[in-house]
């Protein structure tokens, strides 16, 4: 019962790596308020897990909902704990395109850093008014290794994920210089496998072939399950976790580690 008495908000949790911590910060003792703009799914996952935890409408990229959320939590539990920033979109599916930096098309840039940048950012400045006061609170944010590394058919993403990178060590700074009890630290995914995932693997065969693929380029030899990314949620988000503020947590199953373009050694 690591996370027992915590107050969590989870964004994006309907399904995928949210619905992961979700799940284990419930089932470390934590009321988990599940929030997500899927809202069947939400709801029934919610209910699924039991009475520890409650569903909530929440689009991140959207002020007065997170207004909203805020009035909700503070007039029901009085104060909040623990939040994770784990909505995300990579834009291949919910906007047009292209993503490349050459021929990008800039509606599509400004929904995919609508989710991504203003979600985070919206979502670090409620939970900062609603955290200063607690003794012990947890900002994660869930970034991406592209947040790391740039990707050439994904800018938007890309960028949006390494603003998350930096605007979690602004935050980790600003709390300690205030004297707020508030860590924040990002996580960073590499590929784990999620719905996320659904339109670039294709069905049947031809999905098996393609994880195959993208396991052929990470060093441990597999994609990552939504499981190890929220054991890393639950650490940060944990006392466990008491001195650490302003990290980044690789999820990634090595790729960060090295490049693969090396001379392979010689005997
Ligand atoms: P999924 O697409 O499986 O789940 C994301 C959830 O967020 C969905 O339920 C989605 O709803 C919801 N969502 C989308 N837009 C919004 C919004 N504006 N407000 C609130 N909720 C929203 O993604 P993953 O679980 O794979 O990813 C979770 C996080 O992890 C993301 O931030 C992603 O960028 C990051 N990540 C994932 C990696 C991976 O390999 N899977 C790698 C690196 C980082 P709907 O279904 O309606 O779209």
């Amino acid at each position: 019962m690591r996370l027992q008495q915590k107050i969590a908000l989870v964004t994006g949790a309907a399904r995928g790596i949210g619905e992961a911590i979700a799940r284990l910060f419930a089932k470390e003792g934590a009321i988990v308020i599940l929030t997500d703009i899927n809202d069947d799914l939400g709801q029934s996952l919610a209910s699924g897990i039991g009475d520890t935890c409650e569903y909530l409408h929440l689009d991140v990229s959207k002020p007065s909902q997170w207004q909203h959320i805020q009035e909700h939590v503070i007039t029901k539990y009085g104060r909040l704990d623990i939040l994770v920033n784990n909505a995300g979109i990579t834009g291949f599916l919910e906007t047009e395109g292209p993503h490349d930096p050459e021929n990008l098309d800039f509606a599509s840039w400004k929904k995919v850093n609508a989710t991504n940048t203003d979600g985070v950012v919206l979502g670090c400045q409620c939970a900062i008014k609603m955290m200063k006061h607690a003794p012990a609170a947890s900002i994660v944010n869930i970034s991406s290794r592209s947040g790391i590394v740039g990707i050439p058919g994904a800018a938007a993403y890309a960028a949006s994920k390494a603003a998350v990178r930096n605007h979690t060590k602004t935050v980790a700074l600003y709390c300690a210089q205030q004297g707020y009890a508030i860590r924040c630290n990002s996580i960073h995914p590499g590929a784990i496998l999620t719905p996320m995932w659904d339109a670039m693997l294709g069905k049947g065969e031809a999905r098996k072939a393609a994880i195959a693929a993208v396991a052929a380029d990470v060093p441990l030899g597999v994609m990552g399950s939504p499981e190890d990314v929220a054991f890393a949620a639950l650490y940060l988000a944990s006392d466990e976790a008491n001195y650490v503020t302003g990290i980044e947590l690789n999820i990634d199953g090595g790729i960060l580690a090295g490049s693969a373009a090396v001379p392979s050694q010689k005997s």
